[in-house]
């Protein structure tokens, strides 16, 4: 339905180039105008409430609304609104937020760079491994591994690791230095009778044909999400993290943990990298580190990951990288008044406690007639639902019945992909996925009409 002449609907389709959309498309339907949030709710320009299923992008921990934020930015806005961190200078707010991520992240992180994105921040690891490689006199030390269906951003080189066909497809991407591994997907891609140590061990043995194939000695690094989120939410199966660690340390490749959605409690514990025994040698976070009110990531590095670098700045005479919003003193202001909230509130204790009911309920979910294999850990999970004539046909008419009974969440293929809120409550989980079964039940009714 074309929107009507001179509503805000019409004017955006007017002015503004959306992100994730088919454009010519986007000029007939328009987009839903978002107006206000309270909690884990949203409402639309007409005042009909929606549950926020995804936390947005996977980001708004403490729910939308929080005052103490707004305080918080309000704060820092009125003190110094603007600083950099170029040029031999500093401020509070950076340093503040840099000691509490290193105070409550694994202990050989120590070291913390500020960037406003996950793409920004993925991009500028792939730079500092390339300047550290050339520091460490091994210039051929360059390639960077990933998996099929990764997420880790958009910029040219993020864009690149990103394994997914439509963040590549006519953008001229990826890059050559980029090469992509398997997907630890169990249900979707095991073999007959294959249990999932032995899944994890084939992933690895495809992990280390594909170093062996590129040459051992030109890969500096594998960049992974410990739960895989935009590919459709893929936890890894059993004894996966261990068998890809140790091709990793055999072959001296650098791991990157992207927790860009994983981190501060998404998983039940404070990073995902704590709930799978992995001991990355840099970890990127944003989303949830400043629950998205302000532009935020931050890059932790392991002290080894770092030396070389400041050397080779040291020789040169400067580390010639950096953003004018690097470390924004009202980001990072944000960024720890959230993550107090964080810890005040226990909201990491309250998704490993409501865990158990929500991934109940996504299994559940496996009886109706749609549903096929449910998957998730913590409080980030997902259904998958039988295909319909076209890849991905039930998936958008789920997602659309969904609004009409007040869900936001997202479907990728025919996934349905949650990431609540970790503010929600039981009660509130209930009626998320009571929702959801009716808005399955009506997808259900009409393709038995069709059929
Ligand atoms: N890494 C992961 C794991 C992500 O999920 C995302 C965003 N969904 C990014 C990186 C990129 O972050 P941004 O959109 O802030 O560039």
């Amino acid at each position: 339905m074309t929107p009507p002449p001179n509503s805000l609907e019409a004017r955006d389709i007017a002015v503004q180039v959306h992100a994730a959309v088919d454009h010519r498309l986007y000029e007939e339907t328009g987009g839903l105008v978002i107006e206000e949030g309270e909690g884990i709710y949203v409402f639309d320009n007409t005042g009909k409430k929606y549950i926020e299923g995804l936390a947005g992008l996977w980001s708004v921990a403490v729910g939308f609304g929080e005052p103490r934020l707004v305080e918080a930015a309000t704060r820092q806005m009125s003190k110094l609104p603007y600083y950099h961190i170029f040029n031999y200078k500093t401020h509070g707010p950076s340093v503040e937020l840099a000691e509490k991520l290193i105070e409550i992240s694994p202990e050989h992180l120590t070291k913390v760079h500020f960037t406003s994105s996950g793409s920004e921040a993925n991009d500028l690891v792939v730079k500092m491994i390339w300047y550290r490689s050339n520091a460490l006199g091994k210039p051929a030390k360059k390639k960077i591994l990933s998996r099929l269906k990764a997420y880790h951003g958009v910029t040219i080189a993020s864009g690149s690791i990103t394994g997914i066909p439509a963040n590549h497809t006519s953008f001229d991407l990826p890059l050559e230095r980029m090469k992509h591994t398997l997907t630890p997907d169990y249900p979707r891609e095991k073999l007959e009778g294959e249990s999932e140590p032995e899944f994890s061990a084939r992933m690895a043995k495809a992990l280390e044909d594909l170093i062996l194939a590129e040459g051992p000695e030109t890969i500096a690094a594998m960049f992974a999400e410990p739960v895989m989120g935009a590919g459709g939410v893929i936890v890894p199966p059993e004894g996966y993290w261990a068998a890809i660690q140790a091709v990793l340390k055999k072959y001296d490749i650098l791991l990157v943990a992207d927790e860009v959605i994983c981190g501060f409690g998404r998983t039940g514990q404070m990073f995902a990298s704590q709930t799978y025994g992995i001991t990355p040698d840099v970890m990127v976070t944003s989303k949830q580190i400043s629950s998205s009110y302000m532009p935020l990531s931050a890059i932790l590095m392991s002290e080894e990951f770092f030396a070389p670098i400041a050397d080779e700045s040291h020789r040169l005479g400067i580390f010639g990288h950096g953003y004018t919003a690097s470390g924004h003193p009202v980001a990072t202001a944000v960024g720890l008044e959230n993550l107090k909230i964080i810890e005040e509130r226990d909201l990491v204790g309250n998704a490993a406690r409501l865990s158990p009911q929500f991934l109940g309920r996504l299994k559940a979910l496996e009886e109706h007639p749609l549903g096929l294999w449910s998957r998730g850990v913590g409080l980030i999970g997902a259904i998958e639902l039988a295909p319909g004539a076209t890849p991905g046909a039930t998936g958008r008419a789920v997602q659309a019945a969904m609004l009409e009974e007040g869900v936001i969440a997202r479907a990728i293929g025919d996934a349905l992909c949650f990431c609540p809120p970790l503010i929600i409550t039981a009660e509130q989980i209930d009626a998320m996925f009571d929702a959801v079964t009716r808005a399955l039940d009506t997808v259900a009714a009409t393709l038995s009409q069709e059929a």
